[in-house]
């Protein structure tokens, strides 16, 4: 066995890593082992400021006593119970309390253990709804360019990543996609919701006109696009979106797997922009990322849908891990953490001073663009020729260096801190990632 020289490590070969380029990260690996609050450390013992909540997900925080307190009293009292055909009192409360959270008659909700997860059931859920109201010809789903959905079949062939059509083609029939709302030329340095670009919901009509009204059952979107490298919607592009959808009987489903959860500011994006979608996905942030879990909110109508079926089971699908006891106790106690500590008005509050911060970046060498809403946030720099990604990461690796986590996109710098992020620390961000930036060519 290869000896790495790093404590309780026999091999690292073993282990395919995901979305990692294993042979360089083998080469040269970057160990964290353990967490707290704003900051991991590193198996050589340095505190790394976390810039992006692990993956957009750890908005509380890390090691909140609350989550692991609730999460241990749940494994020594009930390490799992089967969901088909059983219940616990744990899914039912946190459904109760998600309810109450999710915007206009948003009020069922079915779990998984993924954003992944999320996104295939939603697509199930809304051809299968489609069926329901008698409009089985409505099977053709709509994504976004660059929009990313995670990567079961249905979320890949939804998303609009090139590498994904690359590597596995297109494993959809009857899919089609929007343009993305991201141009340079128009909204570089954007401060919150670029101004231009509401006329480009239009292409749903497009679509629309192409394929005919009846054969499209749901709009896929993220409210602000994270993974592609913080995109957010120009003013009045979701709105129109929405309408389109309503005019032509379409579902519009919205994935929050990252907006969710005070990321924004509010619960879910929805709030923030005003709009109420049929479908929400989410995940990440609902359970603070200590136990996998993913949920999809559907309205009363979709729901009522299925009730009104001859009587047995009303949709066929679930998972062994649907409502797993320990992430439903996860999940009770992060939204008690969320609300005790006023952590979604917080993130409000903090992002003025975000948005300053990182556009204070404007100016550096090879930054092209900055871009931020809520606590999220991204700069990108200009690509070297030939070498896509390849200065973002090298920013990325003196960040780590020097004590920082983010996450490279391409030739994007993204970040979303823990929502309990202090002033001070968003200095730090800035300061590290700055420098980081000036040292690259
Ligand atoms: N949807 C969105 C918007 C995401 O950002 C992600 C992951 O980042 C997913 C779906 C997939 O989630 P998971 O990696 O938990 O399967």
């Amino acid at each position: 066995m290869a000896d790495t020289g790093r404590a309780n490590v026999n091999t690292l070969e073993p282990f395919w890593m995901p979305f990692t380029n294993n042979r360089q990260f083998k080469s040269a690996p970057r160990m964290v082992v353990s967490a707290k609050d704003m900051h991991y450390t590193t198996d050589d013992g340095r505190k790394l400021l976390d810039g992006s909540a692990g993956m957009w997900c750890v908005n509380a925080g890390h090691g909140r006593a609350k989550i692991v307190e609730a999460v241990q009293r749940q494994v020594a009292e009930m390490d799992y119970a089967p969901p088909f055909q059983w219940g616990h009192p744990a899914a039912f409360g946190l459904s109760a309390r998600l309810a109450t959270l999710l915007p206009g008659d948003l009020d069922h909700v079915f779990y998984g253990n993924s954003g992944s997860e999320a996104v295939d059931t939603a697509l199930k859920i809304a051809l299968a709804y489609q069926r329901q109201r008698g409009q089985a010809t409505r099977t053709r789903l709509i994504g976004r360019e660059r929009g990313y959905h995670g990567v079961g079949l249905g979320g890949t062939a939804v998303g609009g990543i090139s590498n994904n059509r690359k590597q596995f083609g297109n494993l959809l029939a009857g899919v089609d996609h929007l343009p993305h709302t991201h141009n340079l030329s128009e909204m570089a340095f954007s401060r919150g919701q670029p101004k231009w670009g509401a006329h480009l919901a239009e292409d749903l009509e497009r679509l629309v006109a192409l394929h005919d009204a009846s054969t499209i059952a749901a709009v896929i979107i993220e409210p602000v696009a994270g993974s592609t490298g913080v995109l957010v919607p120009p003013e009045g592009y979701l709105e129109r979106i929405r309408e389109i959808c309503d005019r032509h009987g379409i579902l519009l489903i919205f994935d929050e797997v990252i907006t969710g959860f005070g990321r924004v500011g509010e619960t879910f994006a929805a709030e923030r922009f005003g709009i109420v979608p049929d479908m929400i996905t989410m995940a990440k942030g609902l359970t603070n990322a200590t136990v996998p879990m993913s949920a999809v909110a559907v309205r009363k109508e979709i729901y009522d849908a299925f009730m009104d079926s001859p009587a047995g089971v009303e949709l066929f699908h679930g998972y062994t891990y649907s409502a797993h006891p320990l992430a439903c106790a996860a999940g009770l106690a992060t939204l008690d953490v969320y609300a005790e500590e006023g952590l979604f008005a917080r993130a409000t509050e903090l992002a003025p001073k975000w948005e300053d911060a990182i556009h204070s970046l404007k100016g550096r060498s090879n930054v092209i663009d900055i871009r931020n809403f809520g606590l999220m946030g991204a700069v990108e720099m200009e690509s070297r020729d030939g070498a896509p990604g390849a200065r973002a990461m090298d920013v990325f690796m003196r960040c780590y260096e020097t004590g920082l986590m983010v996450r490279q996109i391409a030739d994007t710098i993204a970040m979303s801190p823990p929502l309990i992020i202090s002033e001070a620390q968003i200095g730090e961000i800035i300061d590290i990632l700055g420098a980081a930036i000036d040292a690259t060519d």
